[in-house]
């Protein structure tokens, strides 16, 4: 068996764990005119350890707040979101990649991925090694003392993927991380961000409001819907893995990106309101 199918199969035999829940969280923001909106639903789902997982749905269907609120950055208005332990998610326990890599400019790209050691405390020797090793792994040994503005979009957020594990947090949050690019660095990212996700096993809350990208890197995608924000449905994607983009001529692929479309597509039925506690 090689080293990638057993990785695989051992992700497959620990997903049952439960790592983070959601218990009806919802979100209720006053707007500027001082009015009370509704910006997501109470939103009940699992991830699980060593799982994909995919928040998909249209612009301002909440899928941000939620991202947010997951990592504790953002207060539910109802509801809350825990470990399996009952305790909420700690800052320095997780890794974020936001849609802009977000990169000190005057940094090099090593010392950005050095970040999180200064501001967790981390041993300097051990981190080193880990930066240089991550940055190997994302491609850029040769470009470990360039500035950010010397780098393209993409190796930018190369460098954002490797300063997010340079702590080697279990759960990593993404938001819209390759949004800002072009399609074939994007699809280039996406195997990558594959790769790390099986070689390192970790548990991945992704966001993206782009159907095919969610098939191809999701185990399941979460389908919300705006006018309040909402989950629609889970969907369990099934496809082999490791993928490659060959997988988007497969007929199953083809069948979910359509279960989705079909999903967003549909008119809003609100079954019932929240009532937040703030
Ligand atoms: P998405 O990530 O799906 O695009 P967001 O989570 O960013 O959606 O936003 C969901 C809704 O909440 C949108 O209608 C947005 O305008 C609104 N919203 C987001 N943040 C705030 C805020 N701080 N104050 C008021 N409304 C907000």
């Amino acid at each position: 068996m090689s080293v990638t199918a057993m990785q695989t199969k051992t992700m497959m035999q620990t997903k049952a764990a439960v790592l983070l829940e959601f218990n009806g969280a919802s979100k209720r923001y006053v707007n500027v005119e001082n009015q009370c909106v509704d910006a997501l639903l109470p939103v009940t789902a699992k991830l699980h350890n060593g799982e994909f997982a995919s928040l998909l749905g249209p612009s301002g269907c909440g899928k941000t707040t939620l991202l947010k609120m997951a990592a504790g950055l953002l207060e539910p208005s109802s509801g809350n979101i825990t470990l399996a332990d009952g305790q909420p998610v700690k800052p320095g326990s997780y890794g974020f990649v936001f849609q802009s890599a977000a990169l000190l400019p005057w940094r090099t790209a090593f010392d950005n991925v050095m970040l999180p050691a200064t501001v967790l405390g981390l041993p300097k020797s051990s981190s080193k090694r880990r930066a240089l090793e991550l940055l190997e792994m994302v491609g850029l040994s040769h470009a470990l003392h360039k500035r950010p503005h010397e780098l393209s979009g993409g190796m930018q957020q190369r460098v954002s993927i490797a300063r997010a594990l340079l702590h080697d947090p279990a759960l990593l949050f993404m938001d819209e991380p390759f949004g800002a690019l072009d399609a074939m660095t994007r699809e280039e990212l996406n195997l990558e961000l594959q790769r790390i996700h099986l070689n390192y096993a970790k548990s991945v809350l992704f966001v993206t409001h782009d159907i095919e990208e969610a098939v191809l890197l999701s185990d399941r995608i979460l389908v919300m819907s705006s006018g309040p924000g909402r989950l629609v449905k889970e969907i369990q994607v099934q496809l082999e893995r490791p993928r490659s983009l060959a997988v988007k001529r497969d007929p199953e692929f083809y069948r979910i990106v359509q279960e989705v479309r079909d999903l967003l597509h549909r008119p809003v039925t609100i079954v019932n309101r929240p009532t937040p506690n703030s």
